[in-house]
């Protein structure tokens, strides 16, 4: 289906990250590196078939790419239950999940028959004493066993994503392409981004594209470029025996240019840029008593005039610093990464 809708640099609407809960179970330092943090209320969390009315209003507009992320998504309850509701939109032909794995192995089968197409698992170490100093999580035998259900259960394409930070992991890519390599899993490599709970972030530890690609060559070989898939975020490269594998240089080499992706935080707000300062509140329009038709042209209009270029605005500024900080994100949670969907 051709998207309906282009904003105002002619960009589609195609791509729709939902954040089902803004909770998670681990606090990796890049992203909930707090104590204590302020959770959306309960009340404002949007139920299945809230999420599911307006997925139906973004497929009918022209997404066909839905990611359900959080904070943790399979912290959320029945999450089957709402795959099996969003699979009924026709349209969208791939729809996806970002998790870190923890619950995976739980989940797999009862997610795969309920018609999740796609995982992508997060894995930043295979060192379980890093990752309890770095995400305070002991649990890293379950995400591996995570993985390997995922794929018992017969998910293809699986990626594996690892954010590369300097002093930390950045002495595991190869370890990690390894891992990805032997089990059939994409890696894919993720510049450190200063979005959100990243209060720690600064250049020094941002591993770019560029080292991230010699860290590979000089262990095996040169690597060739693919061609871009379209708006995806990554940029894959292929390893002398077929490997494919990808990076993520938001940081360094931003893609704003064909960013077609918007993101529904878990209370309905509805965020046109992962940098953006505020959104639409669909939620409650939802509750007011909108029709799809008036839901509708809200989003149509709020897309058009879409100019957000968040991550090159970033990547423009000479002196580069943390984007907010933890005041800010205490004021408005909204701009947490774990709120917003990542
Ligand atoms: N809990 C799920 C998970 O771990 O995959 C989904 C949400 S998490 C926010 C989604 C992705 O965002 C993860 O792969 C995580 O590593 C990445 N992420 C979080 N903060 C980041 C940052 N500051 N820079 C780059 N990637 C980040």
């Amino acid at each position: 289906m051709t998207s309906l809708v282009r904003d105002r640099f002619e960009r589609p609407l195609r791509s729709l990250r939902v954040s089902v809960t803004d909770r998670c179970n681990m606090r990796c330092r890049y992203c909930m590196p707090q104590a204590e943090y302020i959770w959306l209320p309960r009340d404002s969390i949007l139920t299945f078939e809230e999420t599911d009315r307006l997925v139906g209003i973004f497929a009918g507009l022209g997404v066909t790419k839905l990611r359900l992320t959080g904070g943790e998504p399979l912290l959320r309850h029945d999450l089957p239950v709402l795959l099996s509701l969003l699979r009924r939109h026709a349209s969208l032909s791939d729809v996806a999940l970002t998790t870190n794995g923890i619950l995976l192995g739980r989940h797999a089968a009862a997610l795969r028959s309920a018609g999740l197409g796609r995982v992508t698992v997060s894995l930043d170490t295979l060192r379980p004493e890093r990752m309890i100093a770095f995400a305070k999580s002991a649990r890293h035998a379950e995400v591996v066993e995570g993985i390997a259900a995922a794929v018992a259960a017969g998910f293809e394409g699986i990626k594996l994503n690892t954010v590369v930070i300097r002093g930390f992991n950045d002495d595991e890519v190869v370890d990690l392409l390894e891992f990805a390599r032997r089990r059939g899993l994409e890696a894919r490599f993720i510049e450190y981004m200063d979005v959100g709970g990243a209060t720690g972030w600064s250049m020094g530890q941002v591993v770019a594209q560029g080292e991230i690609l010699e860290i590979i060559a000089r262990h095996y070989g040169a690597v060739t470029t693919l061609d871009r898939e379209g708006a995806a975020p990554a940029e894959r490269f292929a390893l002398g025996d077929g490997t494919i594998f990808g990076v993520i240089a938001s940081t360094t080499a931003p893609f704003c240019r064909t960013c077609d992706r918007a993101r529904l935080a878990a209370d309905g707000t509805w965020l046109l840029c992962l940098y953006g300062e505020s959104g639409l509140d669909l939620r409650e329009l939802l509750r007011l008593g909108a029709t799809d038709e008036e839901i509708r042209e809200r989003i149509i209009a709020t897309w058009q005039a879409r100019t957000d270029r968040g991550a090159e605005a970033r990547a423009a500024l000479g002196e580069r610093g943390v984007l907010y900080p933890i005041e800010s994100l205490r004021a408005d949670p909204r701009r947490e990464m774990h709120t917003r969907g990542g």
